[in-house]
């Protein structure tokens, strides 16, 4: 589950079948002995030359938000730095205002849109955080938003609590005032309603310290909610904070140095590394190769928001990061399928085997190298979510 991979070590079946029953893999083999041992199982056969590999897992977004951030943008490419455009009105306050003034009906169309074309690129399991509320109310519309999309779409939704994503600028009072709103107000009702089992922090200048964050994350956590954090963006100290409460995963990592890689390699926490914020704020990668060789557990996530990381293509990030990293495929897929599960505490799939979920995709290619090869060009042609095509 942790450290490097060989692509040596990738299990391929020429000739592959999967059997599956009741959206669960029955066996994953041989094409032919599958059929013959199975004569009554109902086929589907795919012609040509197809690779079949595991439905994509993204656990890190942003998906459920209002309006668009293009002046952001264009200030960004122009020099602006991602702090200064904040400081200025711009940043992640300005998708609080324009997702505030959105009504949830309106939130549940726009994540409608965006789960379809992630479902379309491979991805059957989607993780989706609030954040663009900041009040108890709009958080939990949000949440509502993200529950109802999840029942109207194919693809599996996990919803996370990011109501700490900045300190409101209409809250008056002091950071830890808020984070006591949130801890007393907000999350008792998001597991009264079943809203959400998650909960992340974003520490950096700008949002939260990593001492205000580690008070708040252990009542977090004995309310029994997951944790994740974002963690390392432009400075390190969000990734020690993470390790230290057992977090689930530790995101961003872009600023991590030597003892931050090393505290996760030793730890149980997945390192998620998000490079399309990278290539939206045009800054450096999470150090992915480095941390593998320590000894981590890598993911890779899209991020997918309206500020830093618009584009929202998995596979063509991951395969940037590995050219620039230098990861392996083995790597790269695994931190897309049941690496990046594990960051979601999921052990039911990403990995094509017996008693796994059926969530797969197939690729128009003879060779599975041809998926990064393409840089993210290639696309699916077949999505199985639970055995069935979406
Ligand atoms: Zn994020």
């Amino acid at each position: 589950m942790k450290g490097s991979i060989a692509d040596d070590a990738l299990q391929i079946i020429p000739q592959g079948g999967v059997l599956t029953d009741n959206g669960l893999i029955v066996e994953a083999g041989d094409f032919e002995t599958l059929r013959k041992s199975n004569p009554n199982a109902e086929l589907e056969e795919i012609s040509g030359d197809h690779v079949l590999i595991p439905g994509f897992v993204d656990c890190h977004t942003h998906l459920c938000f209002a309006g668009s951030r293009a002046k952001d943008y264009a200030l960004r490419i122009a020099g602006k730095s991602y702090l200064e455009i904040a400081k200025s009105g711009g940043g992640i306050w300005d998708s609080v205002t324009q997702t505030r003034k959105a009504s949830k009906d309106e939130l549940v169309d726009l994540l409608l849109r965006r789960i379809d074309q992630h479902t379309k690129n491979g991805v059957t399991t989607i993780e989706v955080k609030s954040g663009y509320g900041l009040r108890v109310e709009e958080e939990i519309k949000q949440l509502k938003a993200i529950k109802e999309a999840s029942a109207k779409s194919k693809a599996d939704l996990v919803p996370t609590c990011l109501a700490t994503h900045i300190l409101p600028k209409d809250f008056n009072g002091p950071v830890e005032e808020y984070l006591e709103l949130i801890l007393n107000k907000l999350l008792p009702k998001i597991k009264q309603e079943n809203l959400a089992n998650r909960v992340d922090i974003f520490i950096e200048d700008g949002a939260f310290s990593a001492a205000d964050a580690a008070c708040y994350l252990e009542v977090a956590k004995k309310m029994s909610f997951d944790i994740t954090v974002h963690a390392d963006q432009f400075s390190a100290g969000g990734s020690q904070v993470a390790v230290s409460v057992g977090a689930v995963s530790a995101d961003h990592l872009e600023a991590s140095g030597d003892e931050e890689i090393n505290l996760l390699a030793a730890s149980e926490t997945v390192a998620v590394a998000l490079p399309g914020a990278s290539l939206g704020l045009g800054m450096g990668f999470a150090p992915a190769r480095k941390l593998l060789n320590a000894g981590a557990c890598l993911a890779i996530a899209s991020d997918w928001n309206p500020g830093s990381a618009p584009m929202g293509d998995l596979l063509m990030q991951a395969s940037i990061l590995s050219a620039y990293e230098k990861l392996t495929t083995a790597e790269t897929f695994a931190a897309l399928s049941f690496r990046a599960a594990k960051a979601l505490n999921l052990y039911d799939r990403g990995v094509l085997e017996k008693g796994k979920l059926a969530d797969m995709q197939a690729y128009p290619c003879n060779d599975y190298r041809e998926m990064l090869y393409h840089q993210g060009k290639l696309k699916p042609i077949k999505v199985y979510k639970k055995g069935e095509m979406i």
